[in-house]
């Protein structure tokens, strides 16, 4: 397996979950990390402090990479400390479940800014980079009910889709830049997302899974992992780490 030395990578939405794992995953193969994090500071900078103690390296930064803004401080961040960008994971996003016809504007607004904007704000940030050294790897944090639809949440759904959309379109204009771009669908993973749910609702998730279970974030990681090592000539595809759920 190859390894990601002299690489960096900015994940978004690291501080918790699948963003942790993934930053994790990716320092631990030698890249230098840049951990996004929102609110949860703490955890943040846990995870730097584990890292760098591991002997890797990693700095926290705070962005909401919903707005535009920011998100262009983040990509300036990691150009500052470590001089290039070459993987970005669009992992950040939030979920605001509600039917249709309850649903409010700033539901369905926070939703597809945080998970579908953030993506388009990041990626043009980094671009510029990436461009100009001919090589990139962004990966799209996506979801099943991307390619599903799910009761209660037509926000997050359209917003997934959007990112599948938005990662065929990026894949196609940026190939002949060496940057690929693909959208990772998960299916229900163990985090604090999913372990919010009642009891009642996971039996029955679990009972669609031929596998018989929730992922773990750490099995997504290692798919993102292969996908910078290994997926050179993978693009524009969508990832199904998802149990046999949707096939
Ligand atoms: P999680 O445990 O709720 O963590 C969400 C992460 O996103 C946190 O690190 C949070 O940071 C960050 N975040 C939220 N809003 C942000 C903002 N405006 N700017 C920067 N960071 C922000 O979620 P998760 O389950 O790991 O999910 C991670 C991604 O995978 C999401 O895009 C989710 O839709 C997708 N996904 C999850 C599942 C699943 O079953 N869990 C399945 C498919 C896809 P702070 O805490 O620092 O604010």
């Amino acid at each position: 397996m190859k390894r990601l030395d002299e690489q960096v990578a900015i994940v978004t939405g690291a501080s918790r979950g699948i963003g942790r794992a993934v930053a994790k995953e990716l320092a631990d193969y030698g890249a230098a990390v840049v951990v996004n994090y929102f609110q949860s500071q703490e955890p943040a900078e846990a995870l730097v402090t584990e890292i760098t103690g591991g002997g890797g390296k990693a700095i926290a930064v705070r962005a909401n990479v919903g707005e535009p803004d920011d998100a262009k401080a983040l990509a300036q961040r990691a150009l500052d400390e470590f001089g290039r960008i070459d993987i970005l994971v669009n992992n950040a996003g939030v979920n605001r479940d509600r039917s249709l016809r309850r649903m409010s504007t700033e539901e369905w607004q926070e939703v597809i800014n945080t998970d579908l904007n953030s993506a388009f704000y990041c990626t043009s940030a980094v671009l510029p980079n990436m461009v100009e050294r001919k090589y990139g790897r962004i990966i799209n944090m996506s979801s099943i009910i991307g390619q599903m639809g799910n009761i209660g949440q037509a926000n997050y759904a359209a917003a997934k889709a959007g990112l599948i959309a938005l990662s065929k379109s990026a894949a196609q204009e940026l190939a002949r830049y060496n940057i690929t771009v693909n959208a990772m669908c998960p299916g229900f993973i163990e985090t604090d997302m999913v372990i919010a749910l009642s009891d009642e609702v996971k039996e029955a998730l679990i009972s669609r899974i031929p596998l018989g279970r929730f992922g773990r974030p750490d099995e997504v990681a290692a798919f993102i992992r292969f996908l910078v090592t290994e997926g050179d000539w993978i693009t524009g595809q969508q990832l199904n780490p998802n149990g046999g759920m949707y096939m």
